[in-house]
């Protein structure tokens, strides 16, 4: 058995759980190392208290199940089976007597629980699995921050074919399809999410998308990408120049940058995830733009960027070694630019080391 899902069957025996079903890909991905998403169809990882867990998937994904190592069982159905009555007479050959099950409430669909109630019903699906799978997901282990750290290396590639893409009057989407397409001819055809491109003023939309757009001389461009490196994901921002932005905006880039480096530079063990939003919020305020940093300073990285700890005001959690995370101060003037400066990073002995290296000095770009 792996020691993940040992960790599992621990947590179900202190907290009077007999099955635990896995329903999100990524989270099967990361207990089995199996991954595929079925959309519609049904994929389930079933974990026992005490017995040998199983997978329940597509036939056609059978085969590609056992590739990846699993050495328990896994059951196939085809598209034209009732997938819940060939799934629950699975569950009922175990014979477990009281039927206390942990789903994942974050993945299940109301139709799924419906289903899995209808087959199952003197089951109850009581309790939530997430909260314990979002812990164990916190300490990377050795071979995931290797991972990491390839998935940081291609997105400096990517950043530095992404600079070499900016011309004046090339659209922020043509930047980022020349840069995808480095990529892809890499074979990293796979991002963690849609590569962002901003220009000008729409970069003070932080959550905006690229655009059609075209860049302008004197303007700050906003990057922000990330590639997946089997499973694993990387997320990195810089801003760059082009021709000689304004002496404003170069002030913002000055502030945003201290703040980034007064952050990462403070990582270490034992310090709160609420301390260090504290020390970039601190500076970006104290130069008068407190206002304008209207997020918090950083997230969980791993298999995706929306994980724990979230590095913000209120989170009291103590960092701890191999804990993954970005730093990302911004500074967002509606009308006028925005700048974000991202790397993420893993927590050492003593302090940090980041998974992207891309410089941070203003880049200028002619
Ligand atoms: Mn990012
Ligand atoms: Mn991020």
């Amino acid at each position: 058995m792996n020691n993940k899902i040992e960790k599992i069957q621990r947590w179900m025996q202190q907290n009077n759980v007999d099955i635990t079903l896995i329903s999100n890909p990524k989270t099967i991905q990361y207990l089995t190392q199996f991954y595929s998403d079925p959309i519609e169809r049904v994929l389930m990882l079933v974990i026992f208290e005490d017995k040998d867990p199983f997978i329940f998937c597509p036939e056609l994904e059978v085969g590609s199940v056992k590739e990846v190592g699993w050495n328990h069982s896994v059951y196939g159905y085809q598209d034209q089976e009732d997938p819940w009555k060939i799934f629950a007479s699975q569950i009922r050959s175990r014979k477990v007597p009281n039927q206390v099950i942990a789903i994942e409430k974050d993945a299940l669909t109301i139709d799924r629980l419906e289903s899995l109630k209808q087959v199952l019903p003197s089951s109850q699906f009581s309790v939530n699995a997430i909260p314990m799978i979002e812990q164990m997901k916190l300490i990377k282990s050795t071979q995931e921050i290797e991972k990491l750290k390839i998935a940081g290396k291609w997105a400096d590639f990517a950043f530095n074919e992404g600079f070499k893409a900016v011309q004046l009057g090339r659209t922020e989407a043509q930047v980022a399809a020349e840069l995808q397409y480095s990529l892809m001819k890499k074979g990293i055809m796979e991002l963690s999410f849609p590569t962002l491109i901003q220009a000008g003023a729409h970069a003070a939309e932080p959550h905006g998308a690229t655009s059609s757009n075209k860049i302008e001389n004197n303007q700050l461009v906003l990057f922000d990408l990330g590639t997946m490196w089997q499973g694993y994901a990387s997320d990195a921002s810089r801003t760059v120049a082009i021709g000689k932005p304004a002496d404003k905006l170069l002030d913002m880039y000055n502030v945003c940058l201290e703040a980034q480096l007064a952050a990462q530079e403070a990582v270490k063990p034992g310090i709160k995830a609420e301390e260090l939003d504290k020390i970039a919020r601190d500076i970006i305020a104290k130069a008068g733009y407190g206002e304008y940093f209207i997020h918090r300073l950083g997230h969980g990285l791993g298999m995706s960027d929306h994980e724990f700890p979230s590095i913000m005001k209120r989170n009291k959690m103590l960092l701890q070694k191999r804990m993954c995370f970005s730093i990302e101060p911004g500074i967002y003037i509606p009308g006028f630019a925005g700048v974000r400066i991202e790397d993420c990073v893993y927590v050492t002995e003593n302090g940090c080391q980041a998974f992207t290296h891309t410089s941070k000095e203003l880049q200028y770009i002619d």
